[in-house]
């Protein structure tokens, strides 16, 4: 080619970045070790693995195949290091995570080169995306050590952390987890992902360079099978942080059920970009570049559903493969190339199923007319056009350079195909209007949303899903609470063991107030002895029969089954009966739940005027609650008393925070903002304590309905008349119909099926070890957010232990929106 046919054709020569430092590098440490406890040691199977390059098919380099004795002394070695690196300063462990940072930035090129390689996404992303946005998350979280003391009072480390990271991102993802990690003074074992470990070899290597104490990183290279279940399932382990495939976090999930590991799991997506019929198109096309051939789409927030509106879909669809064909894909050192190659083989081969299936169910496929590089894993940018909705490539994610497109006519249409997902990680919206963008951008179930832009990262703005893209935020003040638990955790005694007294310390021996403390204060008629199962008879009559039953929609309605349970006093005696809830009675209720659904969208204030309109009404009752809490509990009058007057208060902490706990505006470094709103889950199962019948149901209720939850509550099972009394009190307290929905039963049987449903957003269970390990098996189903005691009690009348931060935080969730600005 001459320098006349260039200015013909205006066709880009190759720009190669040079490999030689980098293989330079591999070669001198071949083959890798384990790295643990800033050593590097040999595998106990004494077995390597080849890691590939994918645009080559060639070996890289080998890496050592650590299996369960490898995990075991990991663990060890992380467990040692707590000791003391968990007491370390905030500021001793922000200085080494900026050090961490700026040698990031001194090895940058290298590191780039490395991802590229073993990867195959092209040097321009991980020159100018990945390795910045990795240093970047290393300065962020310095901040964050230094500050924690100040700014997460009451707060420790979790312990042992176990992370298991994905190939797509593999050094951004490593520096996702391990950066918030150390911030909060955690020790870590890390699972790279089997075909991309070379950059968190590097990254050991930088551990070694800044001096970090033995023993706080380890990395541990190999498969799934050997390191990553052995990891999830072993018992010094505190916390497990996950990023990869929905059907493996679900799995982690069900491993983990029950062993009280923290879990955060950041999982697939199958995400909306929406294009109005205002939107500027020729930045919608490089949107779409973007959106879903950035890293050949492998992505778990690819853009990779393309909602058009209909009157400008086929003038979109013509512009998009015009640029479609001027895409380049090839070696991905070529700084002049867009896409690089896929990971693996069997990528590979699973892009090409579902495409093939995509044809097969009859949609409208299209590729470039050039052809893909024939010596490594490639697959071009392809476009499917007449797709309907509910097939297999508009619902699964197909993880590949792969975009389906459908129309919609309407802004309502557009949220409804929008949501029409069982994911929420992200979405964009596009659109010259931003009244309508900022409309949309709320009612789209997403973690992120995009106004204009997409894909957009930052440390400062927390990232994670809705549904079954999973739960825990990364990145973000946030993403912090992945990696803490409250101080007074380690504290608390299993159910059973005690009985929290009015005054907040334990009642002795078998959880009564001393005799002539017990129950009520005497009325007249039981000075008399005039009294009846616990009833005092008025006048002599026998009292009229007010059997509660269940709270649905707004009205008590029968029990399903048809029968009662009995409600014993301390002394055995039937005092009542209340409904016996089942599986249609919570389906029921879940059904109202979501037809409350509009709770969400009114007014902060007016929640806020409902909230202290119960406590009102409660306040008007004050004696008569007293009285049943004696009467089902055996407690004093006086302590009862005092349980009451702390539930009315609790109801004001909420009233409070209604309108005060807010969203904040992030600063990334963008020309533009952030908005972190804090959003409501949804529909909350809550399954209360046994232990303060009253005010661990209002601790309970009150916090998730002020934040916008709307609610089914199975109330203390043995004494379930403190919540059934508060029936009239809703009535009377303008709480619309179906916000709060109570099923009386069985509580162990009734949270196993509010676990299991489809369409309960969370569940919150208070209970036994049992019951909690059941609840979050069960979670696995729709990977519903949990939030259970494992059998532990806690002191609800304590102003920290039975309500604030903690409570709102489990009853929201963060979505970010991005808004840049200019022209
Ligand atoms: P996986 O979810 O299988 O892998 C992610 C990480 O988890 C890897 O480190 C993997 O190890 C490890 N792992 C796999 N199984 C287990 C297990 N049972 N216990 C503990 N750890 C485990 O993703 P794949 O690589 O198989 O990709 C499959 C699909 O997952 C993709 O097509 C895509 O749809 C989705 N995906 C989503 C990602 C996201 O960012 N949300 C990222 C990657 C994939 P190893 O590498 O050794 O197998």
């Amino acid at each position: 080619m001459n320098v006349t046919d260039i200015f013909e054709t205006m066709e880009y020569g190759p720009a190669p970045e040079a490999a030689t430092p980098a293989l330079a590098w591999l070669k001198e440490r071949q083959p890798f070790g384990l790295f643990i406890n800033n050593q590097w040691v040999k595998p106990a199977s004494g077995k390597y693995l080849d890691s590939i390059n994918p645009a080559n098919g060639k070996p890289l380099a080998q890496i050592a195949a650590a299996d369960s004795a490898d995990v075991d002394a990991a663990v060890a070695a992380a467990r040692s290091a707590f000791a003391s690196w968990g007491k370390t300063p905030g500021h001793v462990r922000a200085r080494y995570l900026y050090a961490i940072a700026r040698h990031i930035q001194k090895h940058s090129r290298l590191l780039a080169v490395l991802e590229s390689l073993d990867n195959g996404k092209s040097i321009r992303e991980t020159r100018d995306l990945d390795i910045p946005l990795v240093a970047r998350h290393f300065y962020y979280h310095a901040g964050w050590a230094q500050l924690m003391a100040s700014e997460l009072p009451g707060y420790e480390p979790v312990g042992v952390v176990g992370q298991i990271i994905p190939w797509n991102f593999p050094l951004l993802m490593l520096a996702w987890k391990i950066a918030p990690a150390l911030a909060m003074g955690n020790t870590v074992v890390l699972k790279p992902a089997r075909y991309t470990s070379l950059t968190a070899l590097k990254f050991a290597e930088i551990m070694q360079e800044v001096g970090l104490p033995p023993g706080v990183v380890n990395i541990l290279t190999g498969e799934a099978s050997q390191v990553g279940e052995a990891l999830v399932s072993h018992p010094d382990v505190n916390k497990i942080a996950f990023t990869g495939s929905t059907d493996v976090g679900r799995s982690i999930r069900r491993a983990t059920a029950g062993s009280g590991k923290k879990l955060s799991l950041e999982l697939g997506g199958k995400s909306p970009f929406i294009v109005f019929d205002d939107a500027d198109l020729d930045s919608v096309v490089e949107g779409v570049v973007d959106a879903i051939w950035f890293n050949q789409g492998q992505v778990c927030c690819a853009g990779s559903r393309l909602l058009v509106q209909e009157d400008i879909a086929e003038r979109l669809i013509t512009k998009l493969r015009a640029r479609m064909e001027k895409l380049r894909i090839g070696d991905p050192l070529d700084k002049a190339i867009d896409m690089g190659a896929i990971v693996s083989p069997g990528q590979l081969s699973e892009i090409q199923r579902l495409v093939a299936q995509g044809v097969e169910e009859g949609a409208t496929m299209w590729q470039p007319s050039w052809a893909c590089p024939k010596d490594g894993y490639f697959f071009p940018p392809t476009l499917f056009t007449d797709v309907a909705p509910a097939t297999t490539i508009a619902q699964v994610e197909i993880f590949g350079p792969v975009l389906v497109s459908m129309t919609f006519r309407t802004p309502a249409e557009a949220v409804a195909l929008a949501n029409n997902t069982r994911y929420g990680l992200a979405a964009s919206v596009w659109s010259e209007n931003i009244n309508l963008a900022l409309d949309i951008a709320p009612k789209l179930k997403a973690g992120s949303v995009w106004v204009n832009c997409t894909n957009m990262f930052d440390a400062s703005s927390g990232f994670g899903g809705y549904r079954e893209s999973g739960y825990g935020r990364e990145g973000g003040k946030e993403g912090l609470y992945e990696y803490v638990h409250p101080a007074w955790e380690k504290a608390i005694k299993p159910t059973g063991s005690t009985s929290v007294a009015a005054n907040g310390s334990s009642l002795a021996g078998d959880g009564k107030a001393p005799l002539e403390k017990q129950f009520m204060l005497p009325t007249e008629e039981e000075e008399q002895g005039n009294e009846h199962n616990g009833l005092q008879l008025q006048g002599g009559l026998p009292p009229i029969d007010r059997t509660p039953k269940l709270f649905i929609k707004g009205k008590q309605v029968r029990p399903d089954s048809g029968y009662s349970l009995d409600v014993y006093d301390p002394q055995g005696h039937v005092i009542d009966q209340v409904g016996e809830g089942n599986r249609k009675d919570i389906r029921n209720a879940v059904e109202a739940a979501h037809a409350a659904a509009g709770w969400a969208a009114g007014t902060t204030h007016n929640r806020a005027q409902i909230l202290y309109y119960i406590a009102e009404n409660l306040a008007v009752r004050e004696e008569e609650f007293a009285r049943r809490i004696g009467q089902q509990t055996g407690r004093a009058y006086e302590d009862a008393a005092i349980e009451v007057q702390t539930a009315i208060a609790r109801l004001f902490s909420y009233a409070a925070w209604t309108d005060k706990y807010e969203g904040i505006v992030h600063r990334p470094p963008l020309r533009g903002v952030v908005l972190a709103m804090k959003e409501p889950i949804g529909v909350i199962g809550i399954a209360c304590p046994d232990e303060c019948p009253l005010l661990g149901f209002v601790s309970l209720v009150a916090p998730a309905i002020a934040m916008g939850n709307t609610v089914v509550v199975i109330p203390s099972q043995s004494s379930p008349l403190s919540a059934t009394d508060c029936y009239q009190v809703f009535e009377t307290s303008d709480l619309p119909d179906g916000v709060v929905n109570i099923v009386t039963g069985e509580r162990e049987a009734l949270s196993s099926v509010l676990a299991d449903h489809d369409d309960v957003e969370a569940m919150w269970y208070f209970g036994s070890a049992d019951g909690s390990r059941r609840v979050e098996l069960a979670s696995a189903g729709n990977m519903k957010r949990t939030w259970v005691s494992y059998g532990h009690t806690r002191n609800w009348l304590d102003s920290f232990q039975g309500e604030g931060e903690e409570f709102l935080r489990e009853s929201t969730q963060v979505k970010n929106i991005w808004v840049p600005y200019g022209e």
